[in-house]
């Protein structure tokens, strides 16, 4: 009797353990997140969502490069459309029950034969996007951040995608086999439950196979796809495919100021004032509540940078969209803005990695100079161009901004350059060597 229930019993221990898991690396995540200071984007709250339903689900930004804009709505729309049988699935396994759903009918079997044609339509787009990433020499693919484990990362998912999308239609196409042969579990007396457009095709490969056979093809096929998407589920947690999940939030919090409007520190900005205003007293006392200075200036770890920087580094695609359009980084600078990104989440999970062990943060290693260097950070020109190609909202040079603040307001360490330019501001007001009585004087000499 208890027998009977194993399949059941095994595919409830195999799921809530998935489950488990995947909890308990949310909540390393969003612990990791929270490491970050507060940054206020609870505002404009219909706007975020029109700009997450837009960018996110949309994905209108993808589009401005069509051939990998397009391949990827369609792995994206794939996934996510396929994966709705995963539901169907997952009451099967627990149930013991086939194909629940088929009561829909006509419905089921379009929603079944739309499902595989997007299954094959996937499996054509991840061949083609392994090309891109193996053989064509493509230059984003190529840079040196990509070395190692990024690039693996993003070949391992395109094979997890192909076995998913292989599994998928095996067992759809073993399954169909089994209704025609009225074997009994599979037989339904209304007729053959979905349609089958594409793994009908595979009929032929197990054309004369024993109804025995064909079940246990079934019954694999069914197990390994439901064990792969779990797998696949908590795999995410150590791959850049947890955009998968983050890119929502991301584009949802994300800035919504002008591309150009640099956050100012008040306190810097009222002495600024005060130093502009040839009518103020210098030695009155400041209006209002005392200023709030804040403790440290700027970013050298990722502690000092806010939540919404952090949930970015998580959210990064590492495509290299950014970085391919950064004017630094096309003359040969060092900097590449997505590098930014990929060494702001490498820090943060080696800081939650301490914590898991109930460490405190060691100060032994930071982000400024152990991953990111001071040469990378000057090389910025802070124009932009990332942040407007990012297709998920993400700014990676605010992560630099807040860097250099660091580096000029608590160590004095800009180049000479600037310190020469900041120290005429600060004398003259104006970023020249020349005393504000003498700036008029080419106006005499020209007289
Ligand atoms: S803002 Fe800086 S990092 Fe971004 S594209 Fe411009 S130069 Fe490159
Ligand atoms: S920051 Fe945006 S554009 Fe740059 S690699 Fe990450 S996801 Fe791509």
């Amino acid at each position: 009797m208890m027998l009977d229930y194993l399949p059941q019993i095994l595919f409830i221990i195999a799921l809530g353990g998935a489950i488990l898991f995947f909890a308990k690396n949310v909540s390393s995540i969003r612990r990791n997140i929270n490491l970050g200071r507060d940054v206020d984007r609870k505002d404009h709250k219909n706007l975020r969502f029109k700009k997450m339903m837009r960018v996110a689900l949309g994905q209108s930004k993808m589009v401005t490069r069509p051939i990998a804009g397009i391949l990827h709505i369609i792995v994206y729309v794939g996934f996510v459309i396929i994966n709705i049988e995963v539901l169907e699935i997952i009451i099967d396994g627990v149930a013991g029950t086939h194909r629940i759903f088929g009561f829909l009918g006509p419905v089921y079997d379009f929603l079944i034969g739309s499902f595989e044609i997007l299954a094959f339509l996937v499996l054509v787009s991840v061949i083609i996007f392994w090309l891109r990433r193996n053989v064509m020499n493509i230059k984003r693919f190529l840079s040196r951040e990509l070395k190692g484990w990024p690039k693996n990362d993003a070949n391992y998912i395109l094979y997890f995608e192909v076995v998913l999308m292989v599994l998928f239609l095996t067992m759809n196409a073993a399954d169909y086999q089994l209704q025609l042969s009225g074997a009994p579990h599979y037989f339904n007396e209304a007729g053959i439950m979905g349609s089958f457009p594409i793994s009908q095709f595979l009929l032929p490969i197990i054309d004369g196979m024993s109804v025995e056979s064909l079940i246990i093809l079934e019954r694999t096929a069914w197990w390994l796809h439901i064990i792969g998407i779990l797998i696949f589920l908590n795999y995410l947690y150590y791959s850049k495919h947890l955009h998968i999940l983050l890119a929502f939030p991301n584009v949802y919090f994300s800035n919504l100021e002008s591309l150009g409007k640099f956050k100012n520190l008040d306190a810097v900005t009222n002495e600024v004032k005060l130093m502009m205003d040839p009518n103020a007293d210098p030695f009155a006392e400041p209006e209002g509540d005392e200023e709030e200075v804040p403790e440290k200036f700027g970013a050298s770890d990722v502690q000092d940078l806010n939540w919404f920087q952090l949930l970015s580094a998580y959210t990064c695609t590492e495509c290299g969209r950014c970085t391919s359009e950064c004017p630094a980084n096309q003359t040969g600078k060092k900097l590449s803005p997505r590098k930014i990104m990929m060494d702001t989440r490498d820090r943060l999970e080696e800081v939650g990695k301490e914590l898991d062990k109930g460490n405190e943060i060691s100060s032994d290693k930071q982000l400024l100079d152990d991953y990111i260097s001071r040469e990378e950070l000057w090389a910025c020109t802070t124009c932009n161009a990332c942040v407007d190609a990012c297709p998920i909202g993400i700014d990676p040079l605010s992560i630099i901004m807040d860097m250099r603040q660091y580096l000029v307001m608590e160590q004095s360490a800009a180049p000479a350059e600037l310190n020469n330019a900041m120290s005429n501001i600060e004398n003259n007001a104006a970023p020249w060597p020349y005393n504000q009585q003498d700036r008029l004087d080419w106006a005499k000499e020209e007289a």
